[in-house]
Protein backbone atom coordinates (compact mmCIF):
# COMPACT_ATOMS: atom_id res chain seq x y z
CA UNK A 1 0.00 0.00 0.00
CA UNK A 2 2.61 2.41 0.93
CA UNK A 3 4.74 1.22 -1.81
CA UNK A 4 2.09 1.49 -4.56
CA UNK A 5 1.75 5.28 -3.34
CA UNK A 6 5.29 6.13 -3.51
CA UNK A 7 5.24 4.94 -6.89
CA UNK A 8 2.01 6.84 -7.77
CA UNK A 9 4.04 9.92 -5.91
CA UNK A 10 7.02 9.62 -8.31
CA UNK A 11 4.80 9.02 -11.62
CA UNK A 12 3.02 12.09 -10.52
CA UNK A 13 6.43 13.96 -10.22
CA UNK A 14 8.01 12.54 -13.49
CA UNK A 15 4.95 14.07 -15.20
CA UNK A 16 4.98 17.53 -14.09
CA UNK A 17 8.62 17.52 -14.59
CA UNK A 18 7.65 16.79 -18.30
CA UNK A 19 5.37 19.49 -18.59
CA UNK A 20 7.62 21.95 -16.58
CA UNK A 21 10.30 21.33 -19.06
CA UNK A 22 8.13 20.78 -22.32
CA UNK A 23 10.96 18.38 -23.53
CA UNK A 24 12.20 21.14 -25.97
CA UNK A 25 9.08 21.43 -28.13
CA UNK A 26 10.10 18.20 -29.89
CA UNK A 27 7.75 17.28 -33.11
CA UNK A 28 7.60 13.79 -31.67
CA UNK A 29 6.34 14.92 -27.90
CA UNK A 30 3.50 15.85 -29.79
CA UNK A 31 2.60 13.21 -31.55
CA UNK A 32 -0.57 12.08 -28.45
CA UNK A 33 -1.58 15.48 -28.88
CA UNK A 34 -1.59 16.33 -32.86
CA UNK A 35 -2.29 12.89 -34.13
CA UNK A 36 -5.29 14.70 -36.58
CA UNK A 37 -2.91 17.05 -37.72
CA UNK A 38 -0.27 15.07 -38.19
CA UNK A 39 -2.22 12.71 -40.20
CA UNK A 40 -3.19 15.75 -42.26
CA UNK A 41 0.46 17.20 -42.36
CA UNK A 42 1.09 13.73 -43.96
CA UNK A 43 -1.63 13.90 -46.72
CA UNK A 44 -0.12 17.73 -47.42
CA UNK A 45 2.84 16.14 -48.66
CA UNK A 46 1.19 13.50 -50.32
CA UNK A 47 -1.15 15.60 -51.63
CA UNK A 48 1.61 17.28 -53.23
CA UNK A 49 3.15 14.44 -54.83
CA UNK A 50 0.01 13.12 -56.02
CA UNK A 51 -1.03 16.58 -58.09
CA UNK A 52 2.68 16.76 -59.61
CA UNK A 53 3.44 19.76 -58.91
CA UNK A 54 4.15 21.95 -56.02
CA UNK A 55 1.77 25.14 -55.76
CA UNK A 56 3.77 28.19 -54.61
CA UNK A 57 2.96 31.59 -53.61
CA UNK A 58 5.54 34.24 -54.88
CA UNK A 59 5.52 37.75 -54.85
CA UNK A 60 5.47 39.43 -58.88
CA UNK A 61 5.71 42.97 -57.37
CA UNK A 62 9.22 42.53 -55.91
CA UNK A 63 12.32 42.97 -57.43
CA UNK A 64 15.59 40.57 -57.03
CA UNK A 65 12.92 38.64 -54.98
CA UNK A 66 10.14 37.85 -57.07
CA UNK A 67 8.94 40.33 -60.33
CA UNK A 68 7.28 39.84 -63.37
CA UNK A 69 10.00 40.19 -66.08
CA UNK A 70 7.91 41.81 -69.16
CA UNK A 71 10.37 41.08 -71.67
CA UNK A 72 10.10 37.52 -70.91
CA UNK A 73 6.50 37.22 -69.76
CA UNK A 74 8.18 35.41 -66.80
CA UNK A 75 7.95 35.61 -62.89
CA UNK A 76 12.08 35.70 -61.94
CA UNK A 77 13.90 36.10 -58.57
CA UNK A 78 15.77 34.48 -56.13
CA UNK A 79 12.33 32.91 -54.45
CA UNK A 80 11.45 31.99 -57.49
CA UNK A 81 14.57 29.84 -58.07
CA UNK A 82 14.03 28.48 -53.93
CA UNK A 83 10.58 27.42 -55.00
CA UNK A 84 12.30 25.33 -58.48
CA UNK A 85 14.40 24.05 -56.16
CA UNK A 86 11.98 22.89 -53.73
CA UNK A 87 9.93 21.27 -56.29
CA UNK A 88 13.22 19.93 -57.91
CA UNK A 89 13.61 18.16 -54.07
CA UNK A 90 9.99 16.55 -54.43
CA UNK A 91 9.89 15.99 -57.67
CA UNK A 92 13.29 15.65 -59.16
CA UNK A 93 12.16 18.46 -61.33
CA UNK A 94 12.34 21.79 -61.02
CA UNK A 95 9.91 22.59 -63.36
CA UNK A 96 7.15 20.76 -61.42
CA UNK A 97 6.18 24.18 -59.83
CA UNK A 98 3.07 26.78 -60.23
CA UNK A 99 4.38 30.44 -59.24
CA UNK A 100 0.79 31.92 -58.16
CA UNK A 101 0.95 35.58 -57.29
CA UNK A 102 0.50 36.34 -53.54
CA UNK A 103 0.47 40.19 -52.68
CA UNK A 104 1.71 41.27 -48.72
CA UNK A 105 -1.93 41.66 -47.99
CA UNK A 106 -3.41 38.30 -49.65
CA UNK A 107 -0.66 35.84 -48.85
CA UNK A 108 -1.99 34.75 -45.43
CA UNK A 109 -5.34 34.79 -47.04
CA UNK A 110 -4.70 32.59 -49.81
CA UNK A 111 -2.46 30.22 -47.35
CA UNK A 112 -6.19 29.48 -45.30
CA UNK A 113 -7.86 28.70 -47.91
CA UNK A 114 -5.04 26.53 -49.23
CA UNK A 115 -4.55 28.06 -52.65
CA UNK A 116 -1.31 27.69 -52.61
CA UNK A 117 1.06 25.18 -49.98
CA UNK A 118 3.55 27.60 -49.27
CA UNK A 119 4.39 31.15 -49.34
CA UNK A 120 8.09 31.77 -50.35
CA UNK A 121 7.08 36.47 -50.28
CA UNK A 122 9.67 38.49 -48.71
CA UNK A 123 7.21 37.54 -45.18
CA UNK A 124 8.53 38.70 -42.10
CA UNK A 125 8.14 35.86 -39.39
CA UNK A 126 5.79 37.92 -36.44
CA UNK A 127 4.65 37.16 -32.97
CA UNK A 128 1.32 38.07 -34.61
CA UNK A 129 1.67 36.40 -37.54
CA UNK A 130 2.49 33.12 -35.88
CA UNK A 131 -0.97 33.00 -34.53
CA UNK A 132 -2.41 33.37 -38.24
CA UNK A 133 0.36 30.64 -40.09
CA UNK A 134 3.04 28.57 -39.32
CA UNK A 135 6.64 29.20 -40.41
CA UNK A 136 10.17 27.49 -41.25
CA UNK A 137 13.51 28.62 -39.96
CA UNK A 138 14.97 32.02 -41.46
CA UNK A 139 16.12 31.93 -44.90
CA UNK A 140 17.31 35.80 -45.31
CA UNK A 141 17.97 38.68 -42.90
CA UNK A 142 16.23 41.99 -43.37
CA UNK A 143 15.69 45.43 -41.83
CA UNK A 144 13.30 48.23 -42.59
CA UNK A 145 14.52 51.64 -44.18
CA UNK A 146 13.88 54.36 -46.50
CA UNK A 147 13.72 55.32 -49.97
CA UNK A 148 14.38 58.96 -50.88
CA UNK A 149 15.16 61.05 -54.21
CA UNK A 150 18.68 62.39 -54.14
CA UNK A 151 19.00 65.52 -52.07
CA UNK A 152 16.23 64.87 -50.43
CA UNK A 153 15.74 66.73 -46.89
CA UNK A 154 14.54 63.46 -45.42
CA UNK A 155 17.60 61.70 -44.21
CA UNK A 156 15.64 59.33 -41.35
CA UNK A 157 13.11 58.18 -39.56
CA UNK A 158 13.13 61.78 -37.31
CA UNK A 159 13.19 63.89 -40.59
CA UNK A 160 9.05 62.23 -41.58
CA UNK A 161 7.11 65.06 -39.43
CA UNK A 162 4.15 66.30 -41.65
CA UNK A 163 5.97 64.24 -44.70
CA UNK A 164 4.48 61.36 -47.09
CA UNK A 165 5.57 58.18 -47.15
CA UNK A 166 3.97 55.39 -49.13
CA UNK A 167 4.31 51.35 -48.26
CA UNK A 168 2.06 48.09 -48.91
CA UNK A 169 -1.02 47.31 -47.75
CA UNK A 170 -0.49 44.20 -44.90
CA UNK A 171 3.12 44.74 -44.63
CA UNK A 172 5.12 44.73 -41.29
CA UNK A 173 6.79 48.00 -42.69
CA UNK A 174 3.41 49.79 -42.70
CA UNK A 175 2.46 48.93 -39.40
CA UNK A 176 6.14 50.05 -37.74
CA UNK A 177 6.02 52.91 -39.85
CA UNK A 178 3.43 54.34 -38.24
CA UNK A 179 5.20 53.68 -34.66
CA UNK A 180 8.63 54.86 -35.71
CA UNK A 181 7.09 57.98 -37.29
CA UNK A 182 3.76 58.68 -36.05
CA UNK A 183 3.79 62.32 -37.19
CA UNK A 184 4.40 60.86 -40.86
CA UNK A 185 1.29 60.34 -43.08
CA UNK A 186 1.59 56.83 -44.80
CA UNK A 187 0.09 56.38 -48.16
CA UNK A 188 -0.21 52.24 -48.66
CA UNK A 189 -0.34 50.83 -51.94
CA UNK A 190 -1.25 47.27 -53.06
CA UNK A 191 1.69 46.46 -54.37
CA UNK A 192 5.48 47.67 -54.28
CA UNK A 193 5.97 49.19 -57.85
CA UNK A 194 3.33 51.19 -57.21
CA UNK A 195 4.45 52.58 -54.14
CA UNK A 196 7.95 53.48 -55.94
CA UNK A 197 6.07 55.22 -58.06
CA UNK A 198 4.55 57.73 -55.57
CA UNK A 199 8.01 58.29 -54.65
CA UNK A 200 9.10 59.05 -58.69
CA UNK A 201 6.05 61.41 -59.32
CA UNK A 202 6.37 63.62 -55.93
CA UNK A 203 3.07 61.73 -54.53
CA UNK A 204 5.14 60.43 -51.46
CA UNK A 205 8.54 62.17 -50.12
CA UNK A 206 10.22 58.77 -49.11
CA UNK A 207 8.71 55.01 -49.63
CA UNK A 208 10.13 53.12 -46.91
CA UNK A 209 9.79 48.60 -46.50
CA UNK A 210 12.52 45.93 -46.41
CA UNK A 211 16.23 47.16 -47.46
CA UNK A 212 16.11 44.04 -49.51
CA UNK A 213 13.28 45.28 -51.60
CA UNK A 214 14.58 49.19 -51.57
CA UNK A 215 17.73 48.00 -53.00
CA UNK A 216 15.83 46.13 -56.22
CA UNK A 217 14.10 49.58 -56.63
CA UNK A 218 16.80 51.98 -56.24
CA UNK A 219 19.45 49.72 -58.82
CA UNK A 220 15.84 51.03 -61.15
CA UNK A 221 16.39 54.63 -60.93
CA UNK A 222 20.06 56.22 -60.34
CA UNK A 223 18.19 59.24 -58.75
CA UNK A 224 16.92 57.58 -55.87
CA UNK A 225 18.94 56.63 -52.60
CA UNK A 226 18.51 54.92 -49.08
CA UNK A 227 18.71 56.13 -46.40
CA UNK A 228 18.55 56.32 -42.40
CA UNK A 229 20.05 52.76 -41.62
CA UNK A 230 17.83 49.93 -40.36
CA UNK A 231 15.39 50.87 -38.20
CA UNK A 232 13.82 47.00 -37.20
CA UNK A 233 14.50 43.26 -37.98
CA UNK A 234 13.10 41.45 -41.01
CA UNK A 235 14.03 38.23 -40.90
CA UNK A 236 11.84 35.77 -43.34
CA UNK A 237 9.97 32.80 -43.31
CA UNK A 238 8.54 30.87 -45.68
CA UNK A 239 4.86 30.00 -44.46
CA UNK A 240 2.15 27.69 -44.40
CA UNK A 241 -1.22 26.92 -43.47
CA UNK A 242 -1.41 26.20 -39.59
CA UNK A 243 -1.63 22.21 -38.62
CA UNK A 244 1.38 20.93 -41.11
CA UNK A 245 4.25 20.37 -38.93
CA UNK A 246 5.71 17.53 -40.99
CA UNK A 247 5.82 19.50 -44.65
CA UNK A 248 6.63 22.77 -42.70
CA UNK A 249 9.86 20.12 -41.02
CA UNK A 250 10.50 19.01 -44.75
CA UNK A 251 10.86 22.57 -46.32
CA UNK A 252 12.81 23.41 -43.43
CA UNK A 253 15.22 19.97 -43.83
CA UNK A 254 15.38 20.49 -47.44
CA UNK A 255 16.69 24.57 -46.27
CA UNK A 256 19.52 22.98 -44.00
CA UNK A 257 20.31 20.72 -47.31
CA UNK A 258 20.72 23.28 -49.54
CA UNK A 259 22.93 25.65 -47.00
CA UNK A 260 25.37 22.69 -46.86
CA UNK A 261 25.21 21.87 -50.44
CA UNK A 262 26.04 25.33 -52.00
CA UNK A 263 22.95 26.01 -53.58
CA UNK A 264 21.86 28.62 -51.13
CA UNK A 265 25.21 30.38 -51.55
CA UNK A 266 25.20 30.36 -55.44
CA UNK A 267 21.46 31.76 -55.90
CA UNK A 268 21.85 33.95 -53.03
CA UNK A 269 25.22 35.59 -54.98
CA UNK A 270 23.21 34.97 -58.31
CA UNK A 271 20.70 37.78 -57.60
CA UNK A 272 22.41 39.84 -55.03
CA UNK A 273 26.36 39.77 -55.59
CA UNK A 274 27.98 39.25 -52.60
CA UNK A 275 28.11 36.08 -50.12
CA UNK A 276 25.03 35.39 -47.92
CA UNK A 277 26.15 36.56 -44.23
CA UNK A 278 27.15 33.37 -42.09
N1 LIG B 1 8.96 41.79 -44.87
C1 LIG B 1 7.88 42.70 -44.73
C2 LIG B 1 6.57 41.97 -44.49
O1 LIG B 1 6.55 40.79 -44.37
C3 LIG B 1 7.75 43.65 -45.90
C4 LIG B 1 7.79 42.99 -47.23
C5 LIG B 1 6.44 42.51 -47.72
O2 LIG B 1 5.47 43.27 -47.69
O3 LIG B 1 6.38 41.37 -48.16
O4 LIG B 1 5.54 42.55 -44.38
Amino acid sequence: MKLKKMLAMVAAGVLALGLLTGCGGGGEQKTGDNKPAATETKKMLDTIKERGKLVAGVKYDVPLFGIMNTQTNQVEGFEIDLMRELAKKIFNDPGKVDLVKVESKTRIPMLQNGQVDIVAGTMTITEERKKQVDFTDVYFEAGQSLLVKKGSPVKSVEDLKGKKVSTVQGSTSAKNIREKASEAQVVEFPTYPEAFLALQNGRADAMTTDNSILMGFAQKDANTQMVGGLFTAEPYGMAFQKGQEEWVQFVNEWLKEIRANGTYAELYKKWFKEEPPK
